[in-house]
């Protein structure tokens, strides 16, 4: 083990970095928040069972990647590997069904899954996630879809596509697995020992499959949609009618089941496509019968999930990152000793009025200083000197054009505010 090296698949998010993270959060609040979700934050562990309920046994999550442990007093418990469950189980857990209508939650912050490290997988990862609690009606699933689509156009992402499917109720969906099935028996000796596994238990999983030879068997199995029922039909139609209307480009597919078990009739992904790759970004649906597989009443709830590195990386290589600058805006320089308790009361100032000061805390040469003030970035400098300060002035130099002006200690606000204007982290 080394020490100083964080554990397999983690990473740290260093300040720069960090500063594009924040902007990510802050545009993906504002557009959570102006479609009426309210942030809820669960723990980062739950009890075990809620996940085993809640994806369901026989997914990759729950056999092969989520980390649980015993802990003190003898309880399994898991790090959490998704939002949903743990969503649902505080909805149920605080009545909100009891308050009738629609529930509008979202989540956003790290999860945990041991998967096999990657390019771009990692065992701590960040997703973000909206969940609509309460509503049966296609109105929602459209919502949700919208929202994950202008959500992105919101971040910079243009070139979006949707891909869209309905998985069935759990009365034609019986009726399209032994149809599965029968297709994927006959082709059985080309799939793997994963997908054999499961084929009886849980053949939808193998639509999932990315090995070529399982996908090349699950592409000529029949189409679901010439097995859902009346209402499911229906269901699927108005969401694709609602979408039609809100002019988002969608395709269905026909073998999209999405990865979790709890899925029934709409499932989503939606792609980013200016890259070339198809490269989806969130993926969701509908998951009528999840509250009362935890536990809860039978509400039925509609959702989605975004994984943030993913988000990152497709921003970043579609050149849509904003250039966030840690920068200060003012540098000051104090010349003697005595005059750097002058410039810690002129940042101390300046900063309560909002501009990012930067304060050298080592008195040294005037050059030093000014290569200090130069690496820093920062657009102003403060210097106190000697000389002005016997007139209780300053001077102020423009670090752009060299430009300098004298300025009298009451003003500085005043000629700093005229220069530049106060901001927050982020320079765009
Ligand atoms: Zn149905
Ligand atoms: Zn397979």
């Amino acid at each position: 083990m080394n020490l100083t090296t964080a554990p397999r698949g983690t990473y740290d998010i260093m300040p720069q970095e960090a500063l594009i993270w924040q902007w990510m959060e802050v545009n993906i609040r504002e557009v959570l928040l102006a479609y009426g979700y309210g942030e809820i934050r669960t723990p980062i562990f739950e009890h075990t069972e809620l996940f085993l309920r809640g994806i369901g046994e026989t997914t990759d999550i729950v056999e092969k990647e989520m980390y649980t442990f015993l802990d003190k007093g003898g309880r399994s418990i898991t790090l959490r590997p998704e939002g949903t469950a743990p969503v649902v189980r505080a909805y149920i857990q605080h009545k909100l069904h009891g308050q009738g209508g629609t529930t509008k939650l979202f989540y956003l912050g790290p999860m945990f899954r041991q998967e096999r490290p990657q390019a771009g997988r990692f065992r701590q990862f960040h997703q973000f996630g909206v969940e609509l609690l309460g509503e049966e009606t296609p109105l929602a699933d459209a919502e949700i879809i919208l929202l994950a689509h202008d959500l992105y156009q919101h971040l910079g992402l243009t070139e979006l596509e949707i891909y869209l499917n309905s998985v069935g109720c759990s009365e034609c969906r019986e009726e399209y697995k032994k149809a599965l099935i029968a297709s994927l028996q006959a082709s059985s000796s080309q799939l793997c020992p994963s997908c054999l596994n499961r084929l009886e238990r849980n053949p939808l999983r193998l639509l999932d499959c990315k090995n070529d030879s399982c996908q090349k068997v699950t592409a000529k199995t029949p189409s679901i949609h010439d097995f859902l029922c009346q209402a499911c039909k229906e269901h699927f139609i108005q969401v694709t009618t609602l979408l039609d209307q809100a002019n988002v480009k969608y395709e269905i597919k026909p073998r999209l089941v999405r990865g979790l078990d709890y899925y029934t009739r709409t499932v989503f992904e939606v792609v980013n496509t200016d890259l070339g790759a198809q490269n989806a970004i969130c993926g969701g649906g509908r998951y009528d019968g999840l509250v009362k597989e935890c536990g809860g009443p039978a509400v039925p709830g509609v959702g989605f999930a975004s994984g943030m590195e993913r988000l990152f990386t497709t921003l970043e290589q579609s050149g849509k990152l904003p250039v966030c600058s840690k920068a200060p805006q003012v540098y000051i320089i104090s010349l003697t000793e005595e005059l750097s308790n002058v410039g810690f009361k002129i940042a101390t100032t300046l900063r309560r009025n909002g501009f990012k000061v930067e304060l050298g805390f080592e008195v040294k040469s005037m050059k030093a200083q000014m290569k200090a003030a130069n690496k820093s970035g920062a657009f102003i400098c403060i210097i106190i000197g000697e000389d002005e300060w016997k007139e209780r002035q300053v001077t102020i130099k423009n670090m752009n054009d060299g430009q300098q002006i004298r300025v009298d200690l009451p003003d500085i606000v005043d000629q700093i505010s005229n220069l530049i204007s106060p901001q927050g982290v982020i320079n765009q």
